[in-house]
């Protein structure tokens, strides 16, 4: 369908340089470059920002937090190794666009956000983008989401200090989480945590990286 707006024109412009940049940067899974091609990183962008979207960097969006930068979201989910039977958990949904990018891979998305306000927007834009695989709630996704576990795969995209127990406990065997540990401001490390057929876990540390930090406690009414 042609589009006629701002957003569109940007869209068409920005999108072929920005799949080449994804590809010169060792980006491969077909899956996930696919997934990049079809989610309108537009959308996410707070507005006034749409001619920022497909810059390699993060931007601010409501409560004080930010979108990740592109190419992270299509690393960490290229280090998933995902496919259409896995069900995935995502601490962090922030703008959505993480989660969007995971909905068009996987079977089905649970995402948790500390802020109700980023969960209703996110919820408007997968609705619009008629994403009916995808569950959110407000909350402390330091607990995880027992209801629904265990999961093949887990990707966390706020900091956190260590790697939180009850996410380790809630991925499921043959199951790989990938989270960026460190503190606020000081060196990050994305790591990529498998868990083996009998539960063994193994941690493998990675790139470096820079995120908002995961916040224990109760989900904020903001
Ligand atoms: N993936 C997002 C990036 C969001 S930034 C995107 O592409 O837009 C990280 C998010 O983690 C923020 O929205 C923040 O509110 C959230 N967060 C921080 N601590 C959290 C916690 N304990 N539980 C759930 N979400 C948390």
């Amino acid at each position: 369908m042609p589009g006629h707006g701002p957003r569109d024109e940007i869209e068409a412009r920005e999108r072929a340089a920005f799949q080449l940049s994804l590809r010169q940067r060792g980006i491969r899974d077909n899956n996930v470059l696919r997934a990049l091609e079809t989610v309108p990183r537009t959308l996410f962008v707070s507005d006034g920002l749409e001619e920022h979207a497909y810059a390699d960097r993060a931007l601010p969006i409501a409560c004080g937090q930010t979108i990740s930068q592109p190419f992270i979201v299509a690393y960490m989910t290229q280090l998933l190794e995902l496919d259409n039977t896995h069900k995935v958990l995502e601490i962090g949904t922030g703008s959505g666009y993480q989660t969007a990018v995971l909905a068009r891979i996987a079977k089905r998305v649970y995402t948790i956000d500390r802020f109700r306000t980023l969960i209703g927007a996110a919820e408007l834009r997968f609705n619009a983008l008629r994403l009916a695989n995808i569950t959110s709630m407000p909350g402390d996704g330091s607990l995880g989401w027992p209801a629904q576990a265990p999961f093949e795969r887990i990707i966390v995209t706020a900091a956190a200090d260590q790697v939180p127990k009850l996410l380790i406990e809630q991925l499921a065997p043959d199951g790989i989480m990938i989270i960026p540990i460190g503190a606020q401001g000081g060196e990050q490390k994305l790591v990529r945590i498998e868990k083996s057929a009998k539960g063994k876990i193994t941690e493998k540390p990675l790139i470096a990286v820079r995120f908002v930090p995961l916040i224990a406690g109760r989900a904020i009414s903001l």
